[in-house]
């Protein structure tokens, strides 16, 4: 199997051979000292500020948008959200469960959103702003700093989703003034789906613990209480965390967050660079380091998936709804090579002499 999708990814096979061990009891100082590793590289890696805190959910990226939504804001807050795609629209969906005040802005189709576009939501009475980085479902990368500077000049509590470019693309959340980053374990993590990260400024970690949250698994109090010693309220997906632990240790043993974003790049403009003589079309035009959204221009999308899924052993991302047979993705995370995208373009080489494509 050669995967290109977006999560669940490939996996290296030292982490791989720590999903064949039995899971160990986690109660104990040897599982405290692995997750106050988790937290430290965690907190290194998003560049968090001095004093952050990370707390991991046993849930996929989503329970962490949730409970981030329900430990910072409430109904006495306005929200600003790029709605620029199926996740945009998640956190959209999330405030109208969790009755918090919000409105959209909506990006151009293939941009991020603009300096100009956000200009006309200055001095609105906002409080807080909610973004996914990169919008995974068009491959869309937003200009992060624009959007940092517009919350800065409007004090707002900035709340980044970053699950698809975490480890991906170039991110500070101090220089940012980012107060929560998200992020999940089947992205550029590599690792198993299951678990998912929430790094909280000082300032996010005050904001929990002041405000009342109705729900036991998604209050983060306790996630905050229980991480002092090194450990979640409810029993986690250990096995999921383990891997995690290895992985962030082999990032940082490897030249740390930068030469995972250097290698991640690599590969992405290695196979961006060898698809020009293809009939694709790449419909961003701000693109992440994570993923390439393609359109091909003489067949059907959705077809090619299932082509090179069923007779070539690849899988690259299908996308949903009404783009299903306009675009597909090939995401370049996870245990990817340069010879691994020679197999892929192969493929593409094939389909077009069988012509498939
Ligand atoms: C993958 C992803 C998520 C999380 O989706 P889950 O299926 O709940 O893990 C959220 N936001 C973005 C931008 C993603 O790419």
């Amino acid at each position: 199997m050669l995967n290109f999708t977006v999560g669940p990814v490939m996996s290296s096979k030292e982490i791989l051979e720590i999903g064949g061990q039995q899971i160990p009891y986690f109660r104990t100082s040897e599982f405290s000292e692995i997750m106050f590793e988790n937290e430290k590289l965690m907190s290194k890696f998003a560049k968090a500020p001095t004093d952050s805190r990370t707390v991991f959910i046993t849930g996929s990226g989503t329970a962490a948008m949730e409970a981030a939504l329900m430990n910072v804001f409430d109904g006495h807050d306005k929200v600003l959200i790029v709605d620029g795609g199926s996740f945009g629209h998640r956190f959209v969906q999330l405030c109208e469960i969790h009755h918090i005040p919000y409105e959209t802005v909506i990006p151009k189709e293939g941009y991020s959103v603009t300096e100009e576009q956000l200009s006309n939501f200055d001095n609105k009475g906002f409080t807080g702003f909610l973004v996914n980085l990169d919008e995974t479902s068009k491959g869309v990368l937003y200009d992060i700093d624009v959007i940092s500077a517009f919350c800065k000049r409007n004090n707002l509590f900035l709340v980044v989703d970053s699950i698809s470019s975490f480890l991906c693309d170039e991110f500070d959340m101090d220089k940012l003034n980012v107060q929560v980053m998200i992020t999940g374990s089947q992205k550029a993590l590599a690792c198993p789906p299951g678990v998912s990260m929430i790094v909280l400024s000082p300032k996010a970690v005050e904001r929990v613990y002041s405000k009342e949250v109705e729900s036991m698994y998604f209050g983060l109090k306790s996630a905050l209480k229980n991480g002092e010693r090194g450990q979640t309220p409810f029993t986690p997906a250990v096995g999921i965390l383990l891997q995690i632990n290895a992985r962030l240790k082999q990032i940082e043993s490897e030249g740390g967050v930068e030469a995972e974003i250097a290698h991640t790049a690599e590969i992405a403009g290695d196979f961006r660079r060898k698809i020009r003589h293809l009939p694709f079309e790449i419909v961003s035009k701000s693109l992440s380091n994570a993923v390439t959204p393609l359109h091909p221009l003489n067949v059907s999308a959705y077809d090619i998936f299932t082509c090179l899924k069923d007779e070539y052993g690849i899988w690259v991302c299908p996308n949903g709804g009404e783009m299903a047979d306009r675009i597909f993705r090939v995401g370049h995370i996870g245990c990817l090579t340069i010879e691994d995208n020679d197999r892929l373009i192969g493929a593409f080489e094939d389909m077009q002499k069988r012509n498939l494509l």
